[in-house]
C-alpha cells in the first residue's frame, strides 16, 4: 500500500429531512430557507476545518476530494471555500484534481452552483433515486421529479460537464416497468455517470419497521435480480460502461475518487462518522455530533482504538472484484505469494465453470474478474465462498 494518501473524503452530515431508508450519520436541519440551523452548519464546518488542520501526516497534494453526505449542497459557497481552503493549506491540491460534490435537487440555485464551481468543484453527483413521484414520497425524499429536471437544467446552465446521477432499485412498490422508466429517464438527461444501488433495508431505519426483506410490497428477489440485469442491458446499450458493481460511466468519466476505495488504496476522511484508511488501519470517527466535537476538541487522535484492516488479501479481493476489470493475478502473486493465488483459483474453479468467474489476459497480465451481469449479481455468493476458505 502506498504510504501517503492522495484522496480525501469529507462528510457533510446535514439533510433537510431523513429519508426513510437511510442509516447514515446525518443531522436534520429542515429547509435552508428558514435559516434556523445555519449556525449548526457553520459550527460543524469550523470543527471540520480544525480536524483537517490537525492531521499530522506528511502531506502529498490531493488528487481527489469527495464531498459526500448528507447533503453537501446545504453548504454555503463560503463554507465550501473554507473547507477547500483548509485542504489546500494542509495538503495542497493537484492541478488536475477531481473534486466531487453530492448535491440534492431543490437545495441549490444557479448562483450557488456557480460559486461551488468557482471554489474548485468539477464533478457533481445528484441524488435522484427514482423518476416517479409516488416512489420519492414513499422513500421520504425531500424533492419531486420536477425538482430533478430543474436541478439538471441548472447543471447545464452552470456548464457542468462531468456529472453523475443516482438511482435505487428494489424500492417498495417499485415495478420492473417503473425501474426501466427511471433508467430511460436518466439516459435521456445524458449524465456522464450513473450509479444504481439496490435497496438494503437497514436496521433502525423507518423502512426496517415497515418492510421485511422478501415480503411485499418489496419486489421479490427474482424481480430485483431482473432489475440489475435490466440496468446492465439498458445502460450498456446506451454507451455506459459497467465499470463497477453499482456504477456505469461514459468513456473517461469513471469516478477517480471511488477507485481509491476499490483498489484498496489509503485515503483520508474528515467529519462526523467518516471512515479513513491510513497506515493499514481503518478508523471511524464518532457518529454523534457532540461526540465528534469532543473528539476534535481532544485533538482528533485516530491512533487510539484502531481497527486493523481485515486480512489485506481478502480485503483486496472483496474490493477489487467489485470492479469489472477485476484484480490482477500477477499483483496477487507478487504481494501474497503464488500458493495463495493458486488456492484462490482452485476455490473458484466451480464458479469459473458456472460462468460467474472469468480469467482474462490483458497485456500479459491475467485478471480475475466476475462476469457481467451474472457474476457481479451473485458476487456475495462468490465472496462468501472466498471468506469461508483458509488461504
Ligand atoms: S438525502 Fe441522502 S444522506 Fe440525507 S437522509 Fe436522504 S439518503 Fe440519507
Amino acid at each position: 500500500m502506498s504510504l501517503l494518501p492522495t484522496a480525501a473524503y469529507i462528510h457533510i452530515p446535514f439533510c433537510r429531512r431523513r429519508c426513510y431508508y437511510c442509516d447514515f450519520p446525518v443531522f436534520v436541519v429542515g429547509d435552508r430557507s428558514t435559516g434556523a440551523n445555519s449556525g449548526n452548519i457553520q459550527l460543524y464546518v469550523d470543527r471540520l476545518a480544525t480536524e483537517i488542520a490537525t492531521e499530522v501526516n506528511d502531506p502529498r497534494p490531493l488528487d481527489t476530494i469527495f464531498f459526500g453526505g448528507g447533503t453537501p449542497s446545504l453548504l454555503t459557497v463560503a463554507q465550501l471555500r473554507q473547507i477547500i481552503g483548509q485542504l489546500a493549506a494542509k495538503f495542497g491540491i493537484a492541478r488536475d484534481a477531481e473534486i466531487s460534490m453530492e448535491i440534492d435537487p431543490g437545495t441549490f440555485d444557479l448562483e450557488q452552483l456557480r460559486g461551488y464551481l468557482q471554489a474548485g468543484v468539477n464533478r457533481v453527483s445528484i441524488g435522484v433515486q427514482a423518476f416517479q413521484d409516488h416512489l420519492l414520497q414513499l422513500c421520504g425524499r425531500s424533492h419531486t421529479v420536477g425538482d430533478i429536471y430543474h436541478a439538471v437544467e441548472l447543471l447545464h446552465q452552470g456548464g457542468v460537464t462531468n456529472w453523475s446521477l443516482d438511482l435505487i432499485s428494489g424500492l417498495p412498490q417499485q415495478t420492473l416497468a417503473n425501474w426501466e422508466a427511471s433508467l430511460e429517464c436518466a439516459i435521456a438527461l445524458d449524465p456522464t455517470h450513473i450509479s444504481c444501488y439496490d435497496l438494503i433495508v437497514e436496521a433502525q431505519t423507518p423502512f426496517s419497521k415497515q418492510y421485511h426483506p422478501g415480503d411485499k410490497p418489496l419486489p421479490s428477489d427474482e424481480a430485483t435480480a431482473q432489475m440489475y440485469r435490466n440496468a446492465q442491458q439498458i445502460l450498456s446499450g446506451a454507451g455506459y460502461k459497467h465499470y463497477e458493481i453499482s456504477n456505469y460511466a461514459k468513456p473517461g468519466y469513471e469516478c477517480r475518487h471511488n477507485r481509491t476505495y476499490w483498489q484498496n488504496q489509503p485515503y483520508y476522511a474528515f467529519g462526523m462518522g467518516a471512515a479513513s484508511n491510513l497506515e493499514n488501519y481503518r478508523f471511524t470517527r464518532p457518529r454523534k455530533t457532540q461526540e465528534y466535537y469532543q473528539w476534535v476538541a481532544d485533538g482528533c487522535n485516530w491512533r487510539v482504538d484502531l481497527t486493523p484492516a481485515a486480512d489485506r488479501f481478502l480485503e483486496t479481493l472483496m474490493l477489487g472484484l467489485r470492479l469489472s476489470s477485476g484484480v490482477s493475478l500477477n499483483a496477487i502473486e507478487s504481494e501474497f505469494g503464488i500458493d495463495r493465488s493458486d488456492n484462490l483459483l482452485k476455490c473458484l474453479h466451480r464458479y469459473q465453470q458456472q460462468g460467474w468467474v472469468e480469467i482474462v489476459t490483458i497485456e500479459r497480465d491475467r485478471y480475475l474478474r466476475l462476469s457481467d451481469p451474472e457474476g457481479l449479481l451473485f458476487s456475495n455468493v462468490v465472496l462468501t465462498e472466498i471468506f469461508s476458505q483458509e488461504f
